[in-house]
């Protein structure tokens, strides 16, 4: 498993990179990049593990964070606008995003990443507010990869959108605003629910 001093942080060329794609099936070393991701994640929710291992609790870590510049990431979230309170945890392999709403969103009080330790409270990022996505995943039930597509809307749309610019060099850094440069809405009234996560 990936530790905090494994996450490289802002200001290191390796975030900026364009990251290529992962040649299937997984070779080794793909294999345990993605499960130390993934792995990364899982611990991020117990309390136990980010005080032991010194984790900084995050929903989602791509590659590019632990060095390594190749397509996959994985999140960890709850869609927590919704009533079911679905979970969304996945390790996407060489994704690719096939469709976007028109209609945008933002955070309300602005992301956050473990590559970036600044705050940059009170400047959001639009994002997508739905989007389809076609991507291998691991299933670590079974160890195989399927290709899977799957609509994301709100909140974990978000996370991807988030996490996929990372394999393209960018970081929500690039596009975040002040309130009063934004045009779309906030994806949910602040007072109304709980904080969310960090990204
Ligand atoms: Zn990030």
């Amino acid at each position: 498993m990936y530790l905090a001093k494994d996450i490289i942080k802002e200001g290191n060329p390796i975030l900026r990179k364009l990251s290529t794609n992962v040649p299937l099936p997984l070779n080794p070393d793909d294999y345990a990049c993605a499960k130390g991701l993934f792995e990364y994640m899982v611990a991020s929710e117990i309390e136990e593990l980010t005080e032991k291992y010194q984790i900084r609790p995050g929903v989602g870590i791509a590659a590019p964070q632990v060095g390594i510049n190749k397509r996959m990431f994985a999140i960890n979230c709850t869609d927590f606008l919704d009533k079911k309170k679905t979970k969304y945890a996945f390790v996407f392999i060489n994704p690719i995003i096939t469709s976007k709403s028109k209609e945008m969103v933002y955070l309300p009080g602005g992301e956050g990443c473990l590559s970036v330790e600044r705050d940059t409270k009170d400047l959001v990022t639009p994002r997508h507010l739905r989007i389809t996505v076609k991507s291998a995943i691991l299933d670590f039930a079974t160890n195989k990869i399927k290709t899977i597509t799957m609509t994301l809307w709100g909140y974990p749309a978000i996370v991807f959108q988030h996490e996929y610019d990372h394999l393209d060099g960018i970081l929500y850094t690039d596009k975040m605003y002040p309130l009063d440069k934004i045009e779309c809405e906030p994806l949910y009234t602040i007072d109304e629910t709980e904080d969310t996560e960090e990204e």
